[in-house]
């Protein structure tokens, strides 16, 4: 069921095997359902610095830094970048907003697979654009024991972030593994981009509005349509890989 995906990614890098010994995940949008809250969380925060950002537009920006999303709508709405001191404040104010909504949830599904993934000797590993400053006690709360602390690539470890390839080249090198020694989980187009041009297997999983095409444009190797879905699939999945 999987073997034409896994196949076609082999022949596209030249390798023999996908050996898998780390899965690299997204946070936002796999691990917690919290893209709802990032989207109002953006609109509300640049409407209070007199620029237009739609809810739905926030998906198509998902996995940039902050700093980068701000400066793409700034360079829109008034034909300039923001300063420092503009990113700050309104990166502050959006950061504000988000956790005013409360926490969000865990994404079904995200750790009964994870516990699967942990249970076969795989190293889970986060590759987030997210630069929150409660992320470790989020994570430890939500996924106890799972993940280790210095298995983990944010905001403050980037200097381009996604839809570059960086984030997850990092993810690679603290992970002491190879691009076809992993996979990616993502839920954002830019995210499936940077998976794909850091020459790993990617799978995208469509939490979100946009289309499938979105993220399938993007070169993913496969697609599922939520955690669940990836959750009771994961043992065929792994399976193929070893076949
Ligand atoms: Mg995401």
């Amino acid at each position: 069921m999987f073997q034409t995906a896994i196949n076609n990614y082999l022949n596209t890098h030249h390798y023999e095997r996908i050996e898998l010994k780390a899965v690299l995940f997204d946070m936002d949008g796999v691990l917690f359902d919290s893209m709802k809250g990032h989207a109002i969380a953006w609109h509300e925060s640049m409407k209070q610095y007199g620029m237009h950002l739609e809810p739905a537009e926030a998906y198509e920006h998902e996995g940039r830094t902050g700093a980068k999303t701000i400066n793409i709508v700034s360079m829109r709405e008034r034909g300039r970048e923001a300063t420092e001191e503009e990113i700050k404040a309104i990166y502050q104010k959006k950061c504000d907003i988000f956790n005013s909504l409360g926490a969000a949830p865990r994404m079904p599904g995200a750790l009964e697979v994870l516990t699967k993934i942990k249970a076969s000797g795989i190293t889970p590993v986060i590759v987030t654009g997210s630069g929150q400053t409660s992320l470790l006690e989020k994570l430890n709360n939500n996924f106890p024991g799972i993940f280790d602390p210095q298995l983990m690539v944010t905001a403050f470890d980037v200097k381009y972030g996604k839809p570059n390839p960086e984030p997850y080249l990092i993810g690679l090198k603290k992970a002491k593994v190879q691009p076809n020694e992993a996979i990616v989980v993502e839920n954002a187009p830019l995210g499936v981009r940077a998976g794909v041009a850091a020459g790993i297997f990617t799978i995208a999983v469509n939490t979100g509005p946009l289309p499938d095409e979105a993220l399938l444009k993007e070169g993913a190797n496969l697609l599922f349509h939520s955690m669940n879905d990836f959750n009771s699939n994961w043992d065929t999945f792994y399976k193929a890989l070893q076949e």
